[in-house]
């Protein structure tokens, strides 16, 4: 067991502080005022090469895994510079596409995706199923040699920018399944297609990225869009929210590192009664308090990360990674909000908007209860509720 870093990985967990130099928390901002994808940062990331982290070296990425993607997205989130387009995107539509891609599917994707000329989102919510993806509609019903697309996904990030989406559809619908489980299917599908429509929803979290929804009325899509095997496309979806929960966590310990480091600033500048803020324990416990957790939240997520890569089972660990982090990162910005008194509520600070983000991280990409049924049922063996 190995609790340093490599060269590689501090750098790579460093490059959000090297970047924010140039892109700071001022440019996140005022992106996320507006809700305006941040092109220019989503640029120069791609010409740094972090794009294509988690895809082989031969179509165009750096050959690394699922650790070195979350140290990324813990570093950006660290410098104040959060992007759910990188968990969708990069880590994972590519990281599957790596993983379980034809190599058709590779050549045509990957390299586009690695330099950034193409962008990447992910679709599995709808309105009607929610958080039990089994109930999900939208169909892919075989037509000749492919198959015609039909039906709605909500709160998808960024598809008003991405050029191509994974799509999570039924080709088998759920009373014709022999089990819940059979009957799914993975597909690429491209936004500008004849029959995709786009509409961005209104949801005021202080973040760059816009949710939409997307209605598919009969899209059609070729047997060469199919990532994985038709009707078999469960096996293969937590090989993409295994990452997704790992990657939130790993962005959830940096906002929380953000939060704190902020407020421990402020803490010992700010004089108050003569004398820091800081000194006074009724403000420093919660702060080491959470210092401690997020710290934690932050081994439990490397733990998840390394288990994926060596091709170990994650689920455990990517679930509690992402319930704790959340938790954590809730409680470090609550603290911080606190240690700033009024100034903690300024557009300035900023501390306000990020705990709707980090408030956010506890109903999404999977909300705090269904992690936990998943630990008591799935990881302790406790009787399933529902
Ligand atoms: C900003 C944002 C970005 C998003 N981005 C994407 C994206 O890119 N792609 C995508 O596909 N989706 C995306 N989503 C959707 C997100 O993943 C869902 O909102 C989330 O999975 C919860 O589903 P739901 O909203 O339907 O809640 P519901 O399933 O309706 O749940 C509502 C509440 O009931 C609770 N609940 C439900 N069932 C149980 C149970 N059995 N036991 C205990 N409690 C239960 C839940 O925990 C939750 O608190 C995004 C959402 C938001 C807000």
């Amino acid at each position: 067991m190995d609790f340093q870093l490599s060269f590689e990985q501090q750098m790579i967990l460093d490059y959000g502080q090297n970047l924010a130099q140039t892109y700071g928390s001022d440019y996140w901002r005022e992106k996320s005022m507006v809700q305006e994808f941040p092109q220019e940062l989503w640029r120069q990331i791609a010409d740094d090469g972090f794009l294509g982290v988690m895809v082989a070296e031969e179509y165009g990425g750096a050959g690394l895994g699922i650790t070195e993607m979350a140290l990324l997205i813990e570093g950006l989130s660290g410098a104040g510079l959060p992007l759910f387009m990188m968990v969708v995107g990069p880590t994972m539509v590519l990281g599957l596409l790596d993983h379980h891609g034809s190599d058709q599917l590779k050549q045509r994707y990957l390299p586009d995706g690695c330099s950034g000329e193409k962008v990447f989102c992910f679709a599995i919510t709808e309105p009607n199923a929610g958080s039990n993806s089994m109930a999900i509609t939208t169909l892919a019903r075989a037509d000749g040699a492919g198959f015609l697309l039909s039906g709605q996904k909500s709160f998808i990030t960024g598809a008003d920018v991405a050029d191509y989406a994974l799509v999570v559809a039924r080709t088998t619908p759920l009373k014709e399944a022999a089990r819940k489980t059979d009957g799914f299917t993975l597909f690429m599908v491209d936004l500008k297609a004849p029959g995709v429509t786009i509409r961005p929803m209104d949801i005021p979290v202080m973040i760059p990225e816009k949710q939409c929804e997307i209605f598919f009325d009969g899209v059609k899509l070729g047997s060469e869009q199919v990532v994985g095997e038709v009707d078999c496309g469960f096996a293969i979806l937590f090989d993409v929210l295994n990452p997704e929960r790992i990657v939130v966590a790993a962005m959830a310990v940096g906002l929380g590192r953000y939060a704190l480091r902020q407020a421990v600033e402020y803490a010992g500048d700010r004089q108050v009664f003569g004398a820091p803020i800081g000194s006074h324990q009724g403000l420093a416990h919660p702060l080491a308090h959470s210092h401690t957790e997020v710290e934690m939240a932050a081994l439990m997520t490397y733990k998840a990360a390394a288990n994926f890569d060596q091709g170990a089972p994650a689920g455990a660990e990517a679930n509690m990674a992402k319930y704790f982090a959340a938790e954590a990162a809730i409680k470090a910005v609550d603290a911080s909000l606190q240690v700033y008194g009024g100034a903690g509520f300024t557009r300035e600070v900023g501390l306000l908007d990020l705990y709707g983000l980090v408030r956010l991280l506890r109903s999404i990409p999977v909300s705090r209860e269904l992690l936990l049924n998943y630990i008591g049922e799935k990881v302790m063996g406790l009787p399933r509720s529902y």
